[in-house]
């Protein structure tokens, strides 16, 4: 049996993963659940998955979990014991599924203790490409993609010489506004912005999809994953979800990977790799698919992409303070204090006042907490 831990269990991924736990009960023991303050499921979880240690971070919620008994699990709580569960015991392999900045220094503790990383958290990768991918190296720890995409590259290259390859297409949704203008978008509402077309996802991704910034933040994903140039990295908007991305090798050959849209599908696979095993998913019926269609990404309305690609090819700090601006901004649209265009205002107005440094993980995280400031001083002053 594999041994697992899984950080934000309670999630969209987090649920997931669990469930592909469930139809493999052979394959899996669960060492390590943690989520943040969602008490009841994750009570729930731990009566069923019996992990070794079970930690929220958020003290109070915590507290009323203490009250709970439970055989065979160590409860703990609060952000430090958190970040020491990841590291924990016979543990083979990480998912990390906690949303946003907050999974970064688990994964690093993870990687330290010479874990393998099912990653979902990208933002990882965003804010502290490099880094993660240096130390990834040196402690001998394999990096296998959770995201649908990279899932993707990750089976069509497998076998293959990775120098070989000429494009990553990296397909989009293109979100619910695919096909809208600016004007159109003036007035969208939270419940708008939370209508995903084809993934039901935590809701911080949600609204990244409708604004392009999870692609965005996908390119740098890949690019560190897979060693690439940012200029061998194209999207593509398939609003289908079915192809879930391509390689175009140096002699023109293109190798795509198909599935329904499932995200158990990639965590499964980065669970049991490199063993194939079968999947709950539903079949891709070839005589009930209509067309699948591919088209250019509208960088215009929805501007998280170029973002991505500017921050990315500068490098240093800048892709943390972009991550850092827009989870603030995220937030405030989902508190109701800014409108979704206003979004894209925030991310501008702040990474322009926002100076450069070399990626160390001090810098890292001194510019996650100076761009998160000035992006709360901005949004209460402007709005
Ligand atoms: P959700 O919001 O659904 O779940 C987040 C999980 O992390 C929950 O278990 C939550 O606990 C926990 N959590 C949130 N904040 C903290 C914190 N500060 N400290 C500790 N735990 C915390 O997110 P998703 O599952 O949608 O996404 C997780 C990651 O996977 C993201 O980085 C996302 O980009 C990536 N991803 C997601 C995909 C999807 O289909 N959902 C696809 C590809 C990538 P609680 O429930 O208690 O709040
Ligand atoms: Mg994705």
């Amino acid at each position: 049996m594999k041994k697992i831990s899984i950080l934000g269990s309670t999630g969209s991924i987090g649920t997931q993963a669990l469930d592909v736990v469930r139809h493999l009960p052979e394959e899996f023991s669960v060492e390590v659940l943690t989520a943040n303050s969602n008490v009841e499921l994750f009570a729930r979880q731990i009566k069923e998955f019996r992990p070794r240690v079970a930690v929220l971070a958020d003290e109070a919620a915590y507290k009323k979990l203490s009250k709970k008994k439970f055989r065979g699990t160590e409860l703990a709580g609060g952000r430090q014991a958190l970040i020491d569960a990841a590291g924990f015991g016979a543990s083979e392999i990480v998912l990390t599924a906690i949303s946003g900045f907050a999974g970064l220094e688990p994964t690093i503790r993870a990687i330290k203790a010479r874990k393998n990383i099912a990653l979902a958290n990208k933002e990882t990768l965003v804010v502290a490409g490099e880094y993660i991918t240096k130390l990834a190296e040196l402690c001998g720890v394999e990096i296998l993609p959770v995201d649908s995409e990279h899932g993707a590259f990750f089976q069509c290259l497998q076998g293959e010489d990775r120098r070989k390859i000429k494009k990553l297409l990296l397909t989009a949704s293109g979100g619910p506004f695919r096909g809208k203008t600016r004007d159109e978008l003036l007035n969208v509402t939270i419940k708008d912005v939370l209508a995903h077309p084809t993934w039901n996802m935590g809701k911080k991704i949600t609204v990244d999809s409708a604004t392009l910034i999870n692609k965005g933040f996908e390119v740098i994903e890949a690019k560190f994953l897979y060693g690439v140039d940012y200029d061998q990295i194209q999207v593509v908007v398939h609003p289908q979800s079915i192809v879930h991305s391509m390689v175009e090798f140096c002699d023109g050959s293109i190798i795509a990977q198909l599935a329904a849209p499932d995200m158990r599908l990639p965590i499964q696979y980065a669970l049991t790799y490199p063993r194939r095993l079968p999947s709950p998913i539903k079949p891709l019926n070839f005589w009930e698919l209509n067309s699948l269609t591919f088209e250019k990404p509208d960088t215009e309305t929805f501007r998280g992409l170029n973002y991505a690609y500017a921050m990315g090819k500068i490098g240093g700090t800048l892709p943390c303070s972009l991550n850092a601006i827009n989870e603030v901004a995220v937030n405030a649209f989902l508190q109701g204090r800014i409108k979704f265009l206003d979004i894209f205002t925030v991310i501008e107005e702040v990474l322009t006042r926002r100076d450069v440094f070399a990626p160390t993980l001090e810098n890292l995280l001194e510019e996650d907490r100076g761009a998160r400031q000035l992006a709360e001083r901005y949004i209460e002053l402007a709005y």
